[in-house]
């Protein structure tokens, strides 16, 4: 199943095209497509035979954030080798976690302003959490998610690594830092969720190629540590980390500018697409 937010309102993909969800379902479901994650159950078995209208046209321009607003969003450093390498760190034995402030969130397309300092690229495969999780095993934890869209975990590194401990979550929350879509795809839609190729590109130059099959700890096993610590909530994002191939690592470095165009994909999901602008 495949769900996007289209001008603020939830749309599911059927046999006829993009239908949108509260008209189709006679008001059963809302037309916000983040409180859907609160009913994700009885929205699965519906959507299964949910009568096709084909009533949405999908226009670029009007896709937004398939998870307008969670209510956390929580984000994984370092959680490739080749990443980690990358950084100067060795690999990490518990995955470093931060996060992303919701206000940073934005849709698939359009443009990112870039405020001053060190503006970098981290492509990342999303997941999204579809059941309330607290203290959930590895073999368990699949069935906590609602489903995988694409992000971009764009990143001030100016702000991020300074003061006197870590503290990254500010450089990765301006406005626009968090870009996700352009859809949300449920985990049985893949052959292997556990293996799809993501990457990044700026005005066509390939930078950033890798697989999800080389995470360091994985979806199931991120939801099993982070649920021991804290629920995690209908709706609410994890940002699984970057494969190699960002600006910092490279020598000589190298950072976002004005004009550039930066598209973001995971196989099987989407391919986001953002012009960077002056602030
Ligand atoms: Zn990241």
């Amino acid at each position: 199943m495949r769900i996007a937010n289209v001008a603020g309102r939830l749309v599911l993909l059927t046999t006829e095209g993009w239908t949108d969800v509260e008209r189709a379902s006679g008001g059963l479901f809302s037309s916000d497509p983040q409180e859907i994650f609160e009913r994700w159950d009885q929205f699965r078995h519906w959507a299964a035979q949910a009568p096709p209208a084909g009533d949405v046209v999908l226009r670029e321009s009007d896709v937004r954030s398939p998870v307008p607003r969670p209510r956390q969003i929580l984000a994984i450093g370092l959680n490739y080798r080749d990443h980690a390498n990358e950084s100067g760190f060795s690999v990490p034995e518990h995955p470093p976690v931060f996060t992303k402030f919701v206000s940073s969130i934005t849709g698939p397309y359009g443009e990112v302003a870039l405020p001053e300092g060190s503006v970098d690229w981290e492509v990342e495969l999303v997941a999204v959490i579809g059941r309330r999780a607290w203290q959930v095993s590895e073999e368990q934890a699949w069935g906590h998610v609602a489903g995988l869209t694409v992000g971009q975990d764009i990143s001030e590194r100016d702000i991020q690594l300074s003061g006197p401990v870590p503290q990254f979550s500010l450089g990765k929350s301006y406005p626009g830092f968090a870009p996700m879509g352009p859809y949300l795809v449920t985990p049985d839609e893949f052959d292997d969720p556990h293996d799809l190729e993501l990457g990044c590109s700026i005005n066509g130059e390939e930078v950033q190629k890798g697989r999800t099959s080389d995470l360091i700890f994985s979806v199931p096993q991120l939801i099993a540590r982070l649920s021991a610590v804290l629920p995690l909530l209908p709706g609410d994002v994890i940002f699984t980390g970057t494969p190699a191939g960002v600006g910092m690592g490279r020598s000589p470095q190298r950072f976002l500018a004005p004009g550039e165009e930066l598209t973001s994909y995971v196989e099987g999901i989407g391919e986001l697409r953002h012009r960077l602008v002056r602030a």
